[in-house]
């Protein structure tokens, strides 16, 4: 595994467990994937920017969310580069510098909101993280995309009262969890792990 000075490479490859530099670009990770035709640059294509430096621009990139993590590009490779660790890297900085492209901020709002009600409950409430995940996207909306928010916020509003007559969305938590501060544990080891 050959080693890097610059601070971005070096920090996408400790995040991903990989080396970009050993990437040849001959293409059978792109090839291969699945979501390779919807994505707005392919995952070989974004090796190569992370190997000249463009982390930020490379996670800037929707493909970086229209991956679906299946890691045939990271089976694929004659040359062992995790492809699918790199892009879940690229994940990980474009929430830390606030890169997410702008299609994808509700995607993040979704995932914040449900790890927010696994930390609190051990498990999901339905309509506590629907009362969440519509609030982020909101207030994420408003600084990016002021004329959608109330739009989206609204949007799916007219499902509730029918989906809670037929039992659809559950109000109430399926009992008491026996080990709360067993959860919070496992939160706070991986809070930490992502912070060193
Ligand atoms: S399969 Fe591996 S070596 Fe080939 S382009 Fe993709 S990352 Fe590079
Ligand atoms: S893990 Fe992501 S980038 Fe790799 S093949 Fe699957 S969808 Fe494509």
């Amino acid at each position: 595994m050959k080693t890097t000075t610059d601070p971005d490479i070096a920090l996408v490859e400790e995040i991903a467990h990989t080396s970009v530099a050993d990437c040849y670009q001959c293409g059978k990770c792109s090839a291969g994937c699945p979501q390779g035709q919807k994505m707005d640059r392919l995952p070989s294509t974004l090796i190569r920017m992370v190997q000249y430096g463009d982390v930020v621009e490379a996670s800037r990139s929707a493909a970086v969310w229209q991956c679906v993590s299946c890691l045939t590009c990271s089976a694929r490779c004659p040359k062992s580069v995790d492809i699918a660790g790199v892009l879940d890297a690229l994940k990980q900085i474009s929430i830390r510098r606030k890169t997410v492209h702008a299609n994808y901020q509700r995607t993040v709002a979704f995932q914040k909101a449900f790890l927010e009600i696994l930390r609190r409950n051990g498990r999901t409430n339905e309509l506590e993280m629907v009362v969440l995940y519509k609030t982020l996207g909101f207030f994420g909306d408003v600084s990016t995309n002021p004329l959608r928010s109330i739009p989206s916020a609204l949007k799916d509003a007219h499902l509730g009262p029918a989906m809670l007559l037929k039992g659809k969305l559950h109000v109430k938590l399926g009992g008491p969890l026996k080990d709360k501060a067993l959860v919070r544990r496992i939160f706070k080891k991986c809070e930490k792990k992502v912070e060193s």
